[in-house]
């Protein structure tokens, strides 16, 4: 962890830390397992962004939305798309086979960029099978620019891309807003996972999450899972695949090779 608010008297601009942290190629991404809920079999990964500069400004929660504001996340998620895919052949050469790589995606990376075109170049240039990789984007995502966003949508299901929606239940995504997009899965945000053990409310919610997206034909993901307690109530749910701190937390590269090879 490099310390640099230690060697200034005041606390770096935000805007030039992320300058630093860019030049510097501080950034790295990291790998969080997902797994099938009844064999803990490995299904992939979720890409999360990591900064090696200790400042709370850099963690994800934090960056991601100032660069959505200031446009500087089309720049990144170029430079993150890439670093996935090239890590994901890396992971290839290492011996994991046929899993998939979930990239988060702000929804500017669309709007006001045509990620599709950046996919389909890196993708047949490294060799990389389209169905296994998912693009995640919250639900505000439905809802900026419909037109541009189902276009998109239908170019990256073209190419076999598929799409999911992340943090569901958060936002205001309605059941139209599903099938008009035609997403191929939805993850449970880790809000609703947390107490699902304790609180019959997010419990009646999940299983209705659950249940909908059974009869809809829709994958499944719940995030955030912590206990085994937790596991097993998703078990009997019927959701099929979970990830969290249970299983493990995001890794580096070289500790997923390590851990995860086999
Ligand atoms: P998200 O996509 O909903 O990601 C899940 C967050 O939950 C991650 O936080 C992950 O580290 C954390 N998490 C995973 N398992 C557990 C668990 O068992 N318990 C708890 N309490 N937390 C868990 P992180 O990495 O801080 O990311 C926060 C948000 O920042 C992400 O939420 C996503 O919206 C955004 N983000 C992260 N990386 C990227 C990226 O590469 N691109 C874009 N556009 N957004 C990103
Ligand atoms: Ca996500
Ligand atoms: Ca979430």
């Amino acid at each position: 962890m490099i310390d640099i608010n230690a060697q200034q008297d005041t606390q770096l601009p935000l805007d030039s830390l992320i300058e630093y942290a860019l030049k510097s190629n501080s950034f790295y991404m990291s790998y969080q397992p997902i797994v099938s809920t009844s064999n803990s079999k490995l299904i992939g990964f979720e890409a999360l962004i990591r900064n090696r500069i200790n400042d709370s400004r850099l963690r994800p929660d934090h960056l991601i939305p100032h660069l959505e504001r200031t446009g500087q996340i089309i720049e990144l998620g170029s430079w993150i798309l890439k670093q996935c895919l090239v890590d994901y052949k890396t992971l290839e050469s290492y011996g994991l086979k046929d899993f998939t790589m979930s990239i988060n995606v702000s929804p500017i990376q669309i709007i006001d960029h045509d990620i599709t075109i950046e996919i389909s170049n890196l993708i047949n240039e490294l060799g990389i099978s389209a169905k296994n990789i998912k693009l995640e984007l919250t639900e505000t995502a439905l809802i900026s620019d419909c037109n541009k966003i189902a276009k998109s949508f239908e170019r990256l299901r073209e190419m076999g891309i598929k799409v999911w929606l992340d943090d569901f239940g958060t936002g205001f995504a309605s059941l139209s807003l599903l099938r008009q997009f035609k997403v191929n899965g939805i993850k449970i945000d880790k809000s609703f996972i947390s107490n699902i053990a304790t609180d019959n409310d997010d419990f009646m919610l999940c299983s209705a999450v659950i249940a909908m997206a059974q009869r809809l034909n829709l994958e499944l993901i719940a995030e955030g899972v912590e206990t085994p307690q937790q596991l097993q109530i998703l078990n009997c749910l019927g959701c099929e695949n979970i990830q969290g701190y249970l299983i493990d937390k995001p890794l580096t590269l070289r500790d997923v090779i390590n851990k995860w090879r086999s």
